[in-house]
């Protein structure tokens, strides 16, 4: 390689560093402005259950349609949100929406469990508890109808830390569950201490099963683990019927995925899963025009 070459890379990598820089901080700029503007929204996917067949809860997933640039992928300006401390706020304001929104639907008689995602850096924050308490108590939901989803990782790098927060958030009668398990090397141990009730396989293990017999020995252990310790299974990105017969065969609670939708407004979460009667998976597509 010659010299003027390497100067040409330093020169390139030294420009699209800084565009990284610039972009940083314009979205977080930006982020600082939107909640304020109200750009942000929350959808919800079905949680469904295997054993009655019918829809149980949702998850709800937060959206940000940035005006002039479109939707931003969640993960990129969770992350953002995440290193700029922005996440607590914006934390909150979700807490707030899925309680509220929830506790709407329970008031037509739709009594589904709201999950909602919560960050390391919210479960940091001392007054956590008490925001929790606060939602529950402002919207009026029944706490056993919310469930905190709590990334695998997260918990156990602060378990120490934690462990209280989340025995009191328990107390309350709040469910909590392990998102992404699998993806986070826990150990046994820890999740033995772990107020938990429910471990949401991650997406990465459902893929390919039936046909991945290696997928397939590791959903199989989770849930024969999950079943020792008096926990609910269940699995992430669900998208085909092979896939969720093999879950029911062995034994899992519950799916999420496409195969039965993906995240929808409040307003089509209603129209399309209250009141559409019970019924299989399949059938449930079915009545919903084959979605
Ligand atoms: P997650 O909590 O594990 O959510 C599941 C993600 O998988 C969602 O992506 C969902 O749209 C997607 N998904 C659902 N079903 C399927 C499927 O059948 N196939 C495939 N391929 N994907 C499916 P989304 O909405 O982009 O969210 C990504 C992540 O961003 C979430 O992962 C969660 O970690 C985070 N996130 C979303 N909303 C919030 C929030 O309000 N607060 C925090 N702290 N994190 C959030
Ligand atoms: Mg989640
Ligand atoms: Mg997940
Ligand atoms: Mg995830």
């Amino acid at each position: 390689r010659t010299k003027a070459a390497g100067r040409n890379n330093w020169q390139f990598f030294n420009s699209s560093m800084a565009r990284l820089v610039e972009h940083r901080l314009d979205m977080e700029t930006a982020l600082r402005q939107a909640l304020d503007k109200e750009e942000f929204r929350l959808v919800y996917q079905p949680q469904y259950s295997l054993q009655t067949d019918s829809i149980i809860g949702a998850e709800a997933l937060l959206r940000w349609d940035r005006p002039g640039v479109g939707l931003i992928p969640t993960q990129e300006f969770i992350r953002v949100a995440e290193d700029s401390g922005l996440i607590v706020a914006l934390g909150n304001w979700v807490l707030r929406t899925a309680c509220c929104q929830a506790a709407a639907w329970h008031r037509v008689g739709f009594r589904v469990r709201i999950a909602v995602n919560v960050s390391v850096t919210q479960l940091r924050q001392a007054d956590f508890v008490e925001r929790v308490r606060d939602e529950l108590a402002h919207s009026g939901l029944p706490p056993h109808c919310l469930e905190l989803e709590i990334t695998e990782g997260a918990l156990i790098s602060d378990i120490v830390e934690a462990l209280d927060k989340l025995h009191e958030i328990k107390a309350m009668g709040v469910e909590l569950a392990v998102d992404d398990f699998g993806t986070g090397y826990s150990s046994l141990s820890y999740l033995k201490q772990m107020p938990v009730d429910r471990l949401k396989v991650d997406q990465s293990f459902v893929r390919d099963i039936p046909s991945n017999s290696d997928d397939c020995a590791i959903v199989r252990a989770i849930l024969a683990m999950a079943s020792n310790l008096n926990l609910e299974v269940i699995a992430e990105g669900v998208e085909s019927e092979p896939q969720m017969e093999f879950l029911r065969g062995e034994g899992c609670q519950e799916i999420q995925g496409f195969l039965l939708s993906p995240a929808v407004s409040a307003d089509n979460f209603l129209k399309r899963f209250f009141g559409a009667g019970r019924g299989r998976a399949v059938k449930w597509r079915e009545k919903l025009g084959g979605r």
